[in-house]
């Protein structure tokens, strides 16, 4: 049987045998640790659909074709879509859609793979230079169950942030109240090829299925405003989100929040509650 692709041996090879560089700019660090590569595919609940971001050279797509029915790859890099149709050609599970994620038609496509598959997940190495981009746009749709995502460490302390940590931001307070969020192991940095400085940590988020807003996007775009200028206050974020001060006045008022607090002291209660009086 061929080598896992995550071997460092095989990695190596394929990057020599296509004349590959890992590139900075696409945030390319490429998994060379089976073990983890295997576990993370293993602990994802990807046993539907499952969508990727960044097959790389396809170590982990490898893997995730062994447990779920099918798997969808987005990679932006033009010389790495011959690598993977090569590399993984033993599967017949596999779409790689040569796009920028961020530009594809997430919602159309996790329709599509719901119908055909009927569960969809996430299981993906993200580019960290996107990292908040990407997984805002996954929060958004209410279809995905399940998010596995490798991100730089620090990235995923915000995530296990509170009201009141340094770390807690508008990512923190959007995935807590849209997911239980679980830190499930660390990376280290020598795990990559080319190896970042930094260690990197496996989240996932499983979906709540109580009681959510019905406009999720409109939360989440209240939630960014919030936070935008983190040293301001509250009053002041949500004067120039509304262009009215009086309305921001009067919701503070109305849902007995200081004026004088900041966003970083607001839990994810408070935030809806903010949300919901301005609906009104
Ligand atoms: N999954 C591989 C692995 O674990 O070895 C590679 C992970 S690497 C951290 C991130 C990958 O995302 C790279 O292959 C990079 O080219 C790709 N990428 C970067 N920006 C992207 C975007 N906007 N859309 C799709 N893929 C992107």
């Amino acid at each position: 049987m061929t080598r896992a692709i995550s071997t460092p041996s095989r990695t190596k090879e394929i990057l020599e045998t296509y004349g590959l560089r890992a590139k900075k700019g696409y945030g390319q660090n490429f998994l060379v640790d089976p073990v983890i590569v295997e576990r993370c595919a293993k602990e994802s609940h990807c046993e539907g659909a499952v969508i990727e971001i960044g097959p790389g050279i396809g170590s982990l797509t490898e893997m995730l074709a062994r447990y779920s029915r099918h798997v969808t790859a987005y990679e932006i890099d033009d010389r790495l879509i011959p690598v993977l149709q090569d590399v993984l050609s033993d599967y017949d599970n596999i779409e790689i859609i040569h796009q920028d994620f961020l530009e594809s038609d997430l919602d159309e496509k996790v329709r599509e793979l719901k119908e055909k598959y009927g569960k969809v997940s996430v299981c993906a190495n993200l580019p960290y230079y996107i990292t908040s981009q990407v997984l805002f746009r996954i929060f958004e749709n209410q279809d995905i169950g399940c998010i596995t995502v490798m991100v730089q460490k620090e990235v995923g302390d915000r995530f296990a942030a509170g009201p009141n940590d340094p770390e807690y931001s508008a990512l923190s307070a959007e995935a807590a109240y849209l997911y239980q969020v679980r830190k499930l192991f660390t990376v280290p940095g020598r795990s990559f090829n080319p190896s970042p400085n930094v260690d990197s940590v496996i989240i996932q988020f499983v979906r709540r299925e109580d009681d959510v807003p019905a406009d999720v996007p409109a939360f989440f775009e209240l939630v960014r405003a919030c936070f935008k200028q983190r040293r301001k206050t509250i009053y002041n974020n949500l004067k120039e989100y509304w262009q009215d001060a009086e309305k921001a006045a009067r919701i503070l008022e109305e849902t007995g929040i200081s004026e004088k607090l900041r966003a970083q002291q607001l839990s994810v209660s408070d935030l809806r509650k903010i949300y919901e009086a301005g609906e009104r």
